[in-house]
């Protein structure tokens, strides 16, 4: 809820800083159990601060996060390490968050050990084998190290030894990113299933919408630090209504012939998180701003049942911006 994260940058010669990223601004959003709630983005957009914010990476600088209606975002001690166990993250690059001294079957039994899921021997031995068969590994991989697997399985083993705690959410920060198109699809399928199996509630994070269609129940599509369209998938990608979200689907190949998009092109670059634009933050590059956009915050609004934007205006449904069009 209203969750904001600045970061201060080059502090002068007296430990000041000088100047602030404004990472995240404001951002509120609600995932459900056993939902799939995507955070789409160009990079720098926010949507990394925002997944690694939520686990406690990041301490917020204001803001609430609730875990099960309960405050989480000032715990400590023993109410943090509980929460440690039921939230998770992955990231993009496998190999540099395994230790590579350790063997998979070590990997695993940590966090079983170490949130009390198992203790006896047997019982931990047990819980990895069964763990490596949920994400598809063969039993041998237990005394196998990182390096002697490939790229897709070594997010397998990520994925397992996020699971060993009985996580009830996952934050997936741009978990497939790095993949081979057809080893994406499985382990995108692999986080479906196990999502399906286990009711967990997934933030996935990404840049790839075409991913993102396909897995995803809620998608929020954030712009330089801020929440500008929220909703139900087929809400969001059937009738966008924020002008960028209408630019950044424009961009997603599609299969079918007959349903060409036309493509959006934006004017100019994104601007500097140190210095975002006033008013509307997409204003300097929105084909529709007017004087208002550059002086006026737009609040995310209801545009239907489950679906936000934050834009002062409503666009006829085939508007894409007459510079725009290419
Ligand atoms: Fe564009 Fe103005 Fe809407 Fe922002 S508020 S998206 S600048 S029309
Ligand atoms: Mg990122």
């Amino acid at each position: 809820r209203s969750l904001r994260k600045h970061y201060p940058i080059a502090p002068d010669f007296w430990g000041r800083p000088t100047s602030t990223v404004h990472a995240m601004d404001d951002v509120s959003l609600t995932l459900r159990a056993g939902e799939t709630l995507s955070v789409v983005g160009e990079s720098g957009c926010g949507k990394s601060t925002l997944g690694k914010t939520v686990v406690r990476l990041h301490e917020p600088t204001s803001g609430e996060i609730l875990l099960n209606g309960e405050r989480v975002d000032a715990i400590s001690g023993q109410a943090l390490k509980t929460f440690r166990s039921k939230v998770q993250i992955i990231f993009q690059d496998p190999f540099s968050s395994l230790n590579p001294r350790h063997t998979v079957g070590a990997m695993l039994a940590e966090p079983i050990r170490n949130f009390a899921i198992a203790s006896a021997k047997s019982e931990i031995d047990e819980r990895i084998a069964s763990l490596l068969d949920m994400v598809g590994l063969p039993k041998d991989a237990a005394q196998r190290y990182p390096h002697q697997f490939s790229g897709g399985q070594r997010q397998r083993i990520a994925i397992a030894r996020a699971l060993a705690a009985n996580p009830q959410l996952i934050v997936c920060d741009e978990a497939v990113s790095a993949l081979d198109v057809s080893v994406k699809a499985q382990i995108v399928n692999l986080l479906q299933d196990i999502q399906r199996k286990m009711g967990l509630s997934l933030l996935f994070i990404s840049h790839d919408l075409a991913i993102v269609e396909h897995l995803t129940h809620r998608i929020a599509v954030m712009y330089l630090g801020k929440v500008v369209e929220e909703g139900e998938r087929r809400a969001i990608f059937g009738s966008p209504q924020h002008p960028y979200t209408r630019a950044l689907l424009s961009a997603v190949p599609v299969v079918a012939a007959a349903e060409k998009r036309q493509r959006i092109l934006l004017r100019g670059d994104i601007p500097s998180p140190v210095k975002p634009p006033s008013g509307c933050r997409f204003h300097t590059r929105c084909p529709f701003a007017t004087e208002r956009c550059g002086s006026e915050v737009p609040e995310l609004r209801p545009v239907g049942s489950d679906h936000r934007i934050a834009c002062h205006f409503d666009l006829p449904e085939s508007a894409v911006g007459s510079h725009a069009a290419v």
